[in-house]
């Protein structure tokens, strides 16, 4: 199994969900909020080769956290993966945009100048400027849209440029989730739980619910599952190989 979105540090015991995760050999790519939770929540799963963690400064905390860019820049060599980042324009964080603009633009320029970097971007309520932001360093690195909610016209426009899009079953829930989804490169697609925030009838997704969302697709598709859980597979082998130290 694969989830390529997740909080592991911020379930309320992420050493058992990680042992959980060994157990059921998932690949997960372990995302973190802010720069000063990267050393311990890449300290939890040392044992764990399946996982890899990410260096992100959320857009909904750059606001508050902008003083931990130095600590951001400095660890940035130590991972090839970076996220949460990108930018929210919603109600509750559009106050702060200006300075989630010049935050992600900083980040996404550390990881232009470095190159190689794989990339789990936000965009809620902001998805034209998130593609105009990153579209400069789509050669350099992978751009993972994470909960992309797009027009077909806007998810065209990202799977033009070779964005991928991870996806969960939280996601496929609702009608304009769907109608994003439908629109996106089968190629391009992997498994997301976003958990513990993703959550389905009320309970918070762990990182191997994210395989929920081969089922949703397979309806979605009118494939067979087995075939679409092999697609996941293929799809996660042409993004990146986790064996690779990182
Ligand atoms: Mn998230």
């Amino acid at each position: 199994m694969i989830d390529l979105h997740c909080h592991l540090d911020l379930y309320p015991d992420p050493a058992a969900v990680i042992a959980r995760c060994v157990e059921r050999k998932t690949y997960v790519l372990s995302i973190t909020t802010v720069p000063k939770a990267y050393r311990h929540t890449h300290r939890l799963a040392l044992g764990a080769g399946r996982i890899r963690t990410a260096l992100g400064l959320h857009p909904q905390l750059a606001a508050t956290r902008t003083s931990e860019m130095g600590l951001f820049e400095e660890l940035l060599p130590s991972t090839s993966f970076v996220g949460e980042i990108g930018l929210d324009g919603s109600y509750e964080h559009r106050s702060t945009l200006s300075v989630q603009r010049a935050v992600f633009q900083d980040i996404m320029d550390l990881c232009g100048r470095a190159g190689g970097k794989t990339i789990s971007i936000h965009s809620r309520a902001a998805v034209n400027e998130v593609l105009q932001t990153i579209a400069p360093y789509a050669s350099s690195c992978r751009l993972v849209l994470h909960w992309f909610v797009g027009t077909p016209r806007q998810v065209a426009r990202a799977a033009e440029m070779g964005c991928w899009f991870s996806v969960g079953p939280a996601m496929l829930t609702s009608a304009r989730g769907r109608a994003s989804v439908a629109a996106m490169p089968p190629s391009r697609i992997l498994p997301e739980s976003d958990g513990p925030f993703g959550s389905l009838d009320g309970e918070a997704l762990n990182p191997w619910d994210a395989w929920l969302m081969v089922a949703q697709l397979a309806d979605l598709w009118n494939k067979q599952e087995d075939e679409v859980g092999r697609a996941m597979f293929q799809n996660f082998r042409s993004l990146l190989t986790f064996d690779t130290a990182a």
